[in-house]
């Protein structure tokens, strides 16, 4: 590799690929959490220590020009985001994966990479981050995007135009829990040349993954389940095409939207319990849900593990899993919803989600606020509308919780 003239920059035809799944392949026979505690996270070389140190320093020394142990400068590779990359490709089933400073950083750095002039087709109700970008910022760079009902099949293909490069969907979605077929989308995707990105967020790669299913790119907001502690705003790009992680991989550098080391060594500290505490979110959720959907103080349960959602056989086929997040609507109206949310004492009033604490909130008003008020009723933000992240709290204590709130709210 040739030396490199400025600091921290990849030429684009000198990238090494730095496979994440080149150590051999003991571990795709090995288990979840086996992968999420041992891979990438080998005790350090140096000194045997069983955690692997924080790499803080910004710059590699080479031993001559251009000749290095695959580090010159922290942009560009850093150990501890290497590590953390390592864990998440062979968690969500890729060979690559690219960490940025926040699911929106990554958001950024996927658009940037279709160009100007480029197409994006989403669904209606993805993350206001996600709409907002599109809409104010992609716009401004010469991309735009056209938002379709992605559960209408029927009207999927419609909007695809000649210029369309990346199609852009969450499922479930937020805060509605709707299901996209992400098998049946990335079919259509593909027919069309577009890139195929699942925001896995809610699901986490223990629940869902979306490569697997066809999809080309799946995101994470780091900042939820997977570091899980509510303590780390981060995001990350997992694929298997080795074109796309070289754009990527470019822009990373380019861009420079990356996680500190210090983050990074908490995600992958928080990646390591992954799959304890979706088990519990899980099961708190479904017995959760199930509590709500007998109480008359509630008119409606939207969370997939429940045999009354109408995409649960969908949920079955394409996830291992239904998640922790669940979204209800209470008997009344904000004034019904406003009260629950002031009542409960487990439960933090909160926006965000995926840590091991509950947190419960008000989309209308908080979360999907910047929505416009058409907007809101069209993908069903009403507002009696509630959004629980389940924690992994004890389950009674969670259910006793709620019990109280909802005998507060409505009389
Ligand atoms: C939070 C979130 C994002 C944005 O991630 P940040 O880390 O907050 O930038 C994107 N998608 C979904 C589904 C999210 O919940």
């Amino acid at each position: 590799m040739a030396p490199n003239i400025i600091e921290g920059d990849i030429a684009s035809g000198e990238l090494e690929i730095a496979d994440n799944n080149q150590n051999g392949n003991e571990w795709l026979k090995q288990g979840f959490g086996t992968k999420a505690i041992h891979v990438g996270q080998e005790p350090d070389p140096h000194t045997n220590a069983v955690i692997p140190s924080i790499s803080l320093s910004t710059t590699f020394k080479q031993s001559s020009i251009g000749v290095h142990k695959g580090y010159e400068y922290s942009r560009s590779s850093n150990p501890t985001r290497s590590a953390f990359e390592e864990t998440i490709a062979s968690l969500e089933k890729g060979r690559h994966a690219l960490a940025f400073s926040s699911g929106s950083a990554t958001t950024a750095t996927i658009v940037t990479s279709i160009g100007n002039g480029g197409h994006i087709v989403s669904v209606n109700d993805v993350y206001g981050g996600t709409n907002r970008y599109f809409r104010q910022v992609a716009n401004t760079q010469g991309m735009d995007t056209t938002f379709v009902d992605l559960f209408d099949p029927s009207g999927i293909e419609a909007a695809f135009k000649q210029n369309t490069k990346l199609v852009w969907v969450e499922t479930p979605t937020n805060p509605t829990l709707r299901l996209v077929d992400i098998r049946m989308v990335a079919r259509i995707a593909h027919k069309h040349n577009a890139i195929m990105v699942v925001d896995n967020t809610f699901m986490s790669p223990y629940f869902q993954n979306p490569l697997e299913l066809g999809a080309d790119i799946v995101v994470h907001s780091v900042t939820k389940y997977i570091n899980g502690h509510s303590d780390v705003v981060m995001g990350v790009a997992i694929t298997n095409n080795s074109e796309i992680y070289k754009k990527l991989k470019f822009l990373q550098n380019a861009m420079g939207a990356v996680p500190s080391p210090f983050d990074s060594w908490l995600a992958s500290r928080g990646l390591k319990t992954l799959h304890l505490r979706m088990k519990q979110h899980q099961k708190n959720a479904l017995e959760i849900a199930r509590f709500l959907e007998k109480s008359d103080k509630v008119v409606e349960v939207i969370y997939p593990g429940l045999e009354s959602h109408p995409q649960h056989k969908l949920a079955k086929k394409q996830a291992k899993g239904f998640g922790g997040m669940i979204s209800f609507k209470i008997r009344g109206g904000f004034k019904e919803a406003k009260l629950f949310l002031e009542s409960t004492k487990l439960f933090t009033l909160a926006e965000s989600l995926g840590g091991v604490e509950s947190l419960a909130e008000h989309p209308a008003k908080m979360t999907h606020a910047s929505l416009t008020a058409e907007h809101r009723h069209a993908v069903g933000v009403t507002d009696n509308l509630i959004r629980l992240s389940v924690g992994i709290e004890e389950t009674e204590d969670l259910l006793a919780d709620i019990a109280q709130a909802l005998d507060k709210a409505v009389r």
